[in-house]
C-alpha cells in the first residue's frame, strides 16, 4: 500500500482526548508497528541523504523518538528541546503559546554551534506554536534550520503557514482535517 495509507492506518484516533470534542492522533500504534515506524523515518530523512545535517532537534517527548532514529540514519547529532526545568546545564528559554495560555521550553546554550545545519522534528503540527518556540531557540543560538518535519499535519490549524512565514521549510507526511 502507499506510504500514506500505511501511516494513516497505523495511527490510532482517540475521540474526546484530552477533552471533549478533540480527536487525538495517537502515534504509539505507529511506533509499535515496525514497518510503519521504519517507513515514516525513511520518508522523513530521504531528502537529506547525502547532505550534511549537523543535528536533529527533537521536541519533547514524541519528537525524541522520531529525531533519535533520524539522527542515527543521517549520522547527525541530536538536540533535546525540553519543557522548562528538565535540562541540567545553562539553557536558553522561550515562552510559547498553547491552546489556553503559555508554557516554556528550553535548550542547552551549547547545543548548537552557530551556522550548524539543523532539522527540527515533532510528531504533529497543529497551530505551530510549539514548533515556532523551538525555531526561536535554535535561531537564537545561530542554527541554520534546514527544515521542520512532522509525521502529521492538521492543516486547518495553520501551523505550516506560521513556520513558512518564518522562512522555515515544512515537511509533513500525512494530513487530517
Ligand atoms: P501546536 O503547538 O502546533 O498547536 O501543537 C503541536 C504540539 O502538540 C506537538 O508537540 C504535538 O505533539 C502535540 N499535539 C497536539 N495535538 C496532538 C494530537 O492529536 N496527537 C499528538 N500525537 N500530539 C498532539
Amino acid at each position: 500500500s502507499s506510504l500514506e495509507d500505511t501511516l494513516i492506518s497505523a495511527i490510532r484516533n482517540i475521540p474526546d482526548y484530552p477533552k471533549p470534542g478533540i480527536m487525538f492522533r495517537d502515534i504509539t500504534t505507529l511506533l509499535g508497528n515496525a514497518r510503519a515506524y521504519r517507513r515514516a523515518i525513511d520518508e522523513l530523512v530521504h531528502p537529506y541523504a547525502g547532505s550534511k545535517i549537523d543535528k536533529i532537534a527533537g521536541i519533547e517527548a514524541r519528537g525524541f523518538i522520531l529525531g533519535g532514529a533520524m539522527a542515527h540514519q543521517l549520522s547527525s547529532g541530536f538536540i533535546p528541546i525540553r519543557k522548562k526545568g528538565k535540562l541540567p546545564h545553562e539553557t536558553v528559554r522561550v515562552a510559547y503559546s498553547l491552546e489556553y495560555g503559555l508554557d516554556e521550553m528550553e535548550m542547552h546554550k551549547d547545543a548548537v554551534v552557530p551556522g550548524e545545519k539543523v532539522i527540527l522534528v515533532d510528531d504533529l503540527i497543529a497551530t505551530g506554536g510549539t514548533a515556532e518556540g523551538a525555531v526561536k531557540l535554535l535561531r537564537q543560538m545561530g542554527a541554520d534550520i534546514v527544515a521542520a518535519c512532522f509525521v502529521i499535519d492538521l492543516p486547518e490549524l495553520g501551523g505550516r503557514a506560521k513556520l513558512e512565514a518564518l522562512d522555515v521549510p515544512v515537511r509533513t507526511l500525512v494530513a487530517f482535517e
